[in-house]
């Protein structure tokens, strides 16, 4: 166990002292009074509150006094917590408890987040979350509110302190561009003087737009090599160069079905459901075609026109899941063959000038996805009037470049969003929308930053023994499946073997010239952040040529080295985890093994599962697709997983059901995701024997990795967001992830002894296919789809194409020239407090917590009381949100707690309370700090949950 100690490395502990660090060398000044604190004195460093408070305690004597209570109030809180302590220490008599910093936080952490009054075999989801859904409401311009969006917030942060950082001067090229780009956004003033011209200028170039102004009516075939060809769009089908799915060591032109600016083919056709989503999306079309220079009339006809047109389109566009086989979709012909197939468009001309300066014949091979769909949309577009096919040909245009423009299409784009996905509005920092643009672009060149400056090269080795520990538990439930012959098995086994991982980020960013290769001929400008966008499609067409000729490389990723996701890609056989996910809570060094095992771990063996789920069996070793499975494996394989299709499709959100095809693949990735990880966690224990419990959560360690594992999941989403997910997503509801793939795990039955019919363990005889006894799936896989939940920056890897329009997520919602005050409530997340970084330059309001509300069975809720520096910022009138204390924070090294105003705090005490994460001190001493920890959540133990007015002091 203490070598695995050592060797596991903790990247997120890293992390914060690096954040820490940068936070104050440069917002500067060091508040008075902090630091070189006495080993005895409790330093207090926070947000301003109500005026009255702050005057009386600023007023000498009662600093004196409250000095007084301090140094009482301490001593008493150690006394105690010794007692407390010591009477802990006595009850296990094996010492079995870990008392560590880190066991104690995390214990803390885990605490808040469960619902103990849930009975676990009830509804385990709610049982891990319920403590975290009451603590984090949705955040103001957020549909969905996750762990994996807290983590992406703290990445971002740390990216915007590397960018803006004034000595910034790289001797990589990339980098440096990666710097004007996230400038070049940052020039609010420049694109509000700007205003529509860049996009009406750019109409005007490719032949103008029957909305705006005259066209020239025999362009199509060349408006369209514009719009899909130079810039990117997609507009009736996507174009792109990837691997063979049957030679996976050559790369070739793939076709596949597109077109549609909504989430999905649902929202065009099931009109009555959707009657406010369609309208709001006309309105924003009007709204951007008036922008543009359309007269309101003409463009509404004109728009609706489009808006059917798309519905057209929609019709004949296959549902996703009905294309999870890949055998069946997968069409390979020439370009004289797809010429007869799909005649409306001229294959060779439009191919020619999309991978220019590659010579193409019309002998040249093409991948096509569903051949149905490219000859009815030729049809279609043969049969529509040409003033449409143009404007719609120019709206795809307008819909992928507006968001680079003024306040204005902001502003519009967010009136969609609103209604789309439910999202609040706000005003979403401009720093972190400029972060997700150069994320989307320079992604790589940024990732070489973010990585030089927070990732632990050892993390890559840990990784690594970790994700062969689990391989080994994968393979060895494969042996167990006894439905599956022998040659089938070899064959899966040699699979299993051959995957190969990457971890952290590719090579060739940390090496300057070959990351300036990459990006080579992307031209950046501090002055146009429009033109840097359209330099930037210009440059990926390039790119994507560049391809064809080539093998398949390894070091390309489809995700960026800071993304907070992990993929599986079937024609390389490859696992891919950025650095950005190799943190807590996934993965800690010095947290127990049991929640790195439920957290990461479940992430790899998630990964390993998606080779033989239901589209990545399809695949071999070598990432070819080809037949390799015995066929009385696949009958088996495929009564087994209708059993999962059908269990997964009676869990509804809101009334509407899950889509147990459409989610196949990740289901069974969750399922053989889980059973591999305990498994090796199980052989893990073996090896270095039983690790000390945490404190205070009265949890085994087994009991612990099936929490870990769930609260990776906690969530909050608007309810419209829930509805898309559902039509769109891959992956089911974050509950049913931990619920579906709980209730078919034997040893989580056993583990929390769910008595079988209880919800978490229900009887399962009518899908005999299933039986519990080798519930874990077969071994599965994800085209790409992101093993994890999309986080909102991550463009959805999906199979093929990249979603036709990334711009449009909700995440995406930004908005500039806010005329309410840049003001946020805290992060639900406190740990973006706790970087020190995220919030510093913004406001915070303080979340009152309401009299007669009823708190939290918060661990830490103890008075204690405040000592104030003398240096606090006037706070603004009117019980507006006081600004946060000046970055950083008076004291370096802490024990974060939050803290709410309530009644008491005018009478000079604060409430800690994790409850609004509105509050932080930072204890500064050493000695006591400890102490201090374990009294507080072992208090909280102590008192069966009602715990509240143990007064520390004063
Ligand atoms: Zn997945």
């Amino acid at each position: 166990m203490a070598r695995m100690n050592v060797a596991l490395q903790e990247l997120g502990h890293a992390m914060p002292n690096y954040k820490r660090a940068t936070l104050q060398d440069e917002e500067g000044p060091e508040p008075a009074g902090d630091g070189s604190a006495s080993p005895d004195s409790v330093e207090v460093g926070f947000r301003k509150g109500p005026g009255t408070l702050l005057s009386r305690l600023a007023s000498r004597s009662q600093l004196e006094l409250v000095l007084c209570a301090v140094a009482v109030s301490l001593a008493l809180l150690l006394s105690v917590a010794v007692v407390t302590l010591a009477i802990q220490y006595r009850r296990d008599p094996s010492h079995s408890t870990c008392l560590t910093d880190a066991c104690v936080r995390v214990a803390s952490k885990i605490l808040e987040a469960l619902d103990t009054e849930m009975d676990p075999c009830q509804d385990f989801y709610q049982y891990s979350c319920g403590g975290w859904i009451k603590r984090n409401p949705l955040p103001n311009g957020r549909s969905k509110w996750s762990t994996f969006n807290s983590i992406w917030d703290q990445n971002q942060a740390i990216m915007k302190h590397l960018l803006e950082n004034a000595t910034f001067n790289s001797s990589s090229e990339a980098e440096r561009k990666t710097q004007r780009y996230y400038l070049s956004c940052l020039k609010e003033q420049r694109i509000e003087e700007l205003g529509s011209q860049p996009l009406m200028e750019l109409i005007d170039k490719i032949g103008g737009w029957n909305i705006t102004g005259s066209w020239n009516q025999t362009s199509f075939m060349e408006v369209l090599k514009s719009v899909s060809g130079t810039y990117r769009a997609t507009p009736f089908f996507t174009v792109y160069v990837g691997a063979d799915s049957k030679s996976s060591n050559s790369n070739i032109i793939q076709v596949d079905q597109s077109g549609l600016f909504l989430p999905s083919r649902d929202y065009y056709l099931n009109k009555t459901a959707n009657e406010k989503v369609l309208a709001a999306y006309l309105a924003y079309m009007v709204e951007l075609g008036t922008l543009l220079g359309g007269t309101p009339e003409p463009t509404r006809l004109q728009m609706q026109q489009v808006l059917d047109f798309e519905t057209q389109l929609a019709n004949i566009t296959v549902p996703q899941a009905e294309r999870r086989d890949d055998e069946k979709i997968y069409h390979k012909m020439s370009i004289a063959e797809l010429q007869l197939l799909a005649p409306a468009i001229d294959w060779l001309d439009y191919l020619s000038y999309a991978l220019a300066p590659l010579e193409l014949a019309d002998t040249e091979p093409v991948v096509v996805y569903g051949d149905t769909y490219l000859q009815q949309v030729s049809d279609l577009i043969n049969d529509t009037d040409r003033s449409i096919l143009n404007n719609y040909l120019i709206w795809n245009l307008v819909q992928k470049t507006a968001s680079s423009l003024d306040q204005r299409f902001e502003t519009a784009q967010e009136r969609l969003l609103e209604t789309l996905y439910g999202t609040r509005k706000s005003c979403t920092p401009r720093w972190q929308t400029c972060i997700s643009n150069t994320d989307d672009t320079l992604g790589f060149a940024l990732g070489s930053l973010f990585v030089k400056a927070t990732f632990d090269r050892d993390s890559k080795a840990i990784a690594e023994e970790m994700i062969s520990e689990i391989r080994a538990a994968f393979e060895v439930s494969l042996d167990q499946l006894d439905w599956m012959d022998e040659k089938t098995r070899q064959a899966a086994k040699e699979k299993a073997d051959a995957i190969y991982d990457m971890i952290g980020f590719p090579d060739f960013i940390l090496d300057n010239k070959e990351l300036d290769d990459v990006y080579d001929g992307y031209e950046v400008s501090e002055d146009s952040f429009f033109q840097n966008m359209l330099n930037f499609y210009n440059f990926s067409a390039k790119v994507m040529a560049d391809q064809l000729r080539k093998p398949p490389n390894r070091d390309q990723w489809s995700m960026t080295p800071q993304t907070v996701n992990a993929y599986y890609l079937p024609t390389k056989n490859g696992i891919v985890f950025p650095a950005g996910i190799l943190q807590a809570p996934f993965y800690a060094r010095n947290h127990p093994k049991a929640l790195n095992f439920g957290g990461i771990g479940v992430v790899m063996g998630h990964e390993l599962t998606h080779a033989f789920d239901d589209q990545g069996r399809e695949y071999d070793k070598e990432g070819n697709l080809r037949p390799w499975w015995q066929n009385s494996s696949l009958e088996a394989f495929k009564n087994r997983t209708a059993c999962m299709t059908e269990q997964y499709g009676h869990y509804t959100v809101h009334s509407e059901k899950v889509n147990g095809r459409q989610t196949l693949g990740e289901n069974i990735a969750d399922n053989g995701g889980l059973k591999a990880a305990y498994n090796a966690y199980k052989s893990w224990l073996q090896k270095n024997g039983e690790e000390k419990r945490l404190p205070a959560l009265g949890l085994t360690n087994h009991q612990l990795f099936f929490v870990g594992f769930a609260q990776v999941w906690c969530s909050v989403r608007t309810p419209e967001s829930s509805h898309e997910g559902l039509v769109t997503d891959p992956h089911s509801p974050d509950k049913y992830r931990v619920i579906g793939t709980l209730s078919n795990s034997r040893d989580f039955v056993e583990h929390f002894g769910c008595p079988l019919g209880s919800p978490m363990n229900p009887d399962l005889s009518g899908c005999r296919s299933w039986p519990r006894a080798e519930r874990s799936p077969a071994p599965v896989l994800t085209l790409h789809t992101p093993l994890l939940h999309p986080p909102r920056h991550t463009r959805p890897h999906t199979r093929h194409p990249p979603q036709p329009h990334p711009q449009l997520g909700a995440e995406h919602g930004r908005q500039r020239g806010c005329s309410t005050p840049k003001t946020q409530l805290c992060p639900p997340n406190p740990d973006v407090l706790e970087s020190g970084t995220a919030q510093c330059p913004l406001r915070c309001a303080p979340r009152l917590r309401r009299a007669g509300q009823r708190g939290p069975r918060e661990s830490t809720r103890a008075k204690i009381p405040l000592l104030l520096p003398n240096n606090l910022p006037e706070m603004e009138a009117g019980g507006h949100p006081a600004p946060l204390f000046p970055c950083p924070l008076p004291v370096q090294l802490g024990f974060p707690i939050h803290f709410c105003w309530d009644q008491r705090a005018a009478a000079g005490t604060l409430v800690p309370s994790a409850v609004g994460g509105c509050r932080r001190v930072y204890l500064t001493i050493k000695s006591s700090f400890h102490l201090l920890q374990q009294f507080l959540v072992l208090r909280g133990v102590g008192a069966g949950g009602e715990v509240g007015s143990g007064a520390v002091g004063g």
